[in-house]
C-alpha cells in the first residue's frame, strides 16, 4: 500500500514537473455524443494527449469499470465479455495498466492519479470502445462520439422539439448523414422507398443491411410508401392499400418496427389518411408550418421546412429559432446530402452539419431533437392522453 501510494505521488509529481497543472487543463470541455460532460477532476493536456477520469469517460460510453488497486490497473468491459481476465491479469510494473474487454491497451500517455482519480488518453480509450474521437483546437473541445441519443419522456418539459426527417432512403443518408448525426447524438427518422430496396444493384438507393444498421444506431425508420411513382391520391383503392402495407411488411421484415409514414410528393387526402391509420401512428405532410405540441392531428404533422440547395444556413435557423421561441415542433425534411449538391433536394454535409451543430449547442432544454415516433409518443403522454 505504501509502496502504491509514493509510486502514485511520483506520477503526479512527474505531470507537475512538465507544466501540467489542474489550471492549465482546466479549460478543455468534453463533450459525448454532443453532450457537454462534467467531470469533477478538469482535462489535462499531456504531450499532446486530454487526459480524462476513466470512469466519467468509460460509464458514459456504456461501459463498466473496475479498479485494481492491488494490480494497479483499470479494467474496463463493455458488452458481453464473458472471461473475468482480473483474476488472471499480472502487472509487474509500477505503471497503472489499461485493460479493455479483457486486453491491455497501450498509449503513447501512459494512465495516471491525479486528484486521486485515475486519467486515462480519452483518445485511447474511446476508440478502443469503438467511438470515434475529434480535438477541436478551436473550441479546445474533446469530442467523443458513437451514437444517437433518443429521449426520454422525462426529457420533455414543454419546450420546442425538432426532428430530422429524411425521405427517400438514398444512400448519402447512410454515408455522410447518419456518421453527423452520430457525431451531435441526433436522432434522426429514415424514410425508405421500400420498393426500391434492390441489394446488390449498387443504385443510390439503400440495400437492407444499411437500413438494418442505421436502425441499429439508432435511426427510426418510417415507409415512404412503395413505389413513390404516382400520387397516393390517384391511387385507386387496391392499389393504396398496397402501397401502404406492402412497404411497411417489407420493412418489418428489416426491422422490428415501423411506426410513421412519409408521404410521397406530400400528396395527401383524406381517404389517404384512413388507409395510413390502419398501418401508421404518424403521417407527415409538407405545409410549411410548425406543429403544436401536442400535434393536433397525428396523422397530419407538417413539415416546418424542406431543405433545398437554394437555402442558406440563416433560412433555415429562423425556423429553429421560431420553434424554440414558440415551444412548437419543427419538422425538418431532408433527401440527399452531397458535397456537390446538384440536386434541387441535395444539401451539403457542411450545411448538415452546420444545423445539427447549431441545434446541438442551442441544447435539449431549448429544442429537443426526436424522430417522428417518439416525438409524437413523448408530447402526447406527457398532456396525460
Ligand atoms: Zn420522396
Amino acid at each position: 500500500m505504501k509502496k502504491i501510494t509514493s509510486t502514485l505521488l511520483a506520477g503526479f509529481v512527474m505531470l507537475s514537473g512538465t507544466g501540467v497543472s489542474a489550471a492549465a487543463g482546466s479549460d478543455i470541455r468534453l463533450l459525448i455524443n454532443g453532450q457537454a460532460v462534467q467531470t469533477d477532476i478538469p482535462l489535462q493536456m499531456v504531450k499532446g494527449r486530454a487526459l480524462a477520469p476513466v470512469r466519467t469517460v468509460a460509464e458514459h460510453l456504456g461501459a463498466s469499470v473496475k479498479w485494481d488497486e492491488e494490480k494497479k490497473t483499470v479494467f474496463i468491459t463493455k458488452g458481453n465479455q464473458k472471461a473475468n481476465v482480473a483474476n488472471t491479469y499480472a502487472n509487474d510494473t509500477n505503471e497503472i495498466k489499461l485493460v479493455i474487454n479483457g486486453k491491455e491497451v497501450k498509449s503513447d500517455v501512459s494512465p495516471a492519479i491525479i486528484g486521486g482519480r485515475t486519467m486515462v488518453p480519452v483518445r485511447t480509450i474511446a476508440e478502443e470502445l469503438g467511438s470515434t474521437v475529434e480535438w477541436n483546437e478551436a473550441k479546445h473541445t474533446v469530442w467523443i462520439a458513437n451514437r444517437i441519443v433518443n429521449p426520454a419522456a422525462s426529457d420533455f418539459h414543454g419546450q420546442g422539439m425538432i426532428t430530422f426527417s429524411y425521405d427517400d432512403g438514398l444512400d448519402s443518408f447512410y454515408d455522410r448523414a447518419l456518421p453527423l448525426h452520430e457525431k451531435f447524438g441526433m436522432p434522426a427518422t429514415l424514410n425508405v422507398i421500400a420498393g426500391r430496396i434492390k441489394d446488390g444493384a449498387n443504385t443510390e438507393f439503400l440495400e437492407a443491411s444499411q437500413i438494418k444498421d442505421a436502425y441499429d444506431r439508432g435511426v427510426e425508420i418510417g415507409s415512404h410508401a412503395y413505389s413513390h411513382y404516382d400520387p397516393l391520391t390517384s391511387n385507386n383503392d387496391g392499389d393504396l392499400e398496397f402501397e401502404l402495407a406492402k412497404s411497411k411488411e417489407i420493412l418489418l421484415g428489416i426491422v422490428p418496427k415501423v411506426d410513421s409514414l412519409s408521404i410521397p410528393f406530400s400528396d395527401y387526402d383524406n381517404r389517404v389518411r384512413e388507409v395510413a391509420k390502419k398501418y401508421y401512428k404518424a403521417v407527415r405532410v409538407f405545409e410549411h408550418q410548425q406543429n403544436n405540441l401536442p400535434p393536433d392531428d397525428p396523422y397530419w404533422l407538417h413539415t416546418a421546412i424542406a431543405v433545398t440547395n437554394e437555402m442558406t444556413f440563416d433560412q433555415i435557423k429562423l425556423r429553429i429559432d421560431e420553434a424554440v421561441k414558440n415551444k412548437k415542433w419543427c419538422i425538418i425534411m431532408l433527401h440527399g446530402i452531397d458535397p456537390d449538391a446538384g440536386d434541387l433536394y441535395e444539401i451539403k454535409p457542411e450545411l448538415l452539419e452546420q444545423i445539427l451543430e447549431y441545434v446541438n449547442d442551442l441544447g435539449r432544454d431549448k429544442i429537443l431533437p426526436v424522430n417522428t415516433i417518439d416525438g409524437l409518443t413523448i408530447a402526447t403522454q406527457k398532456r396525460g392522453k
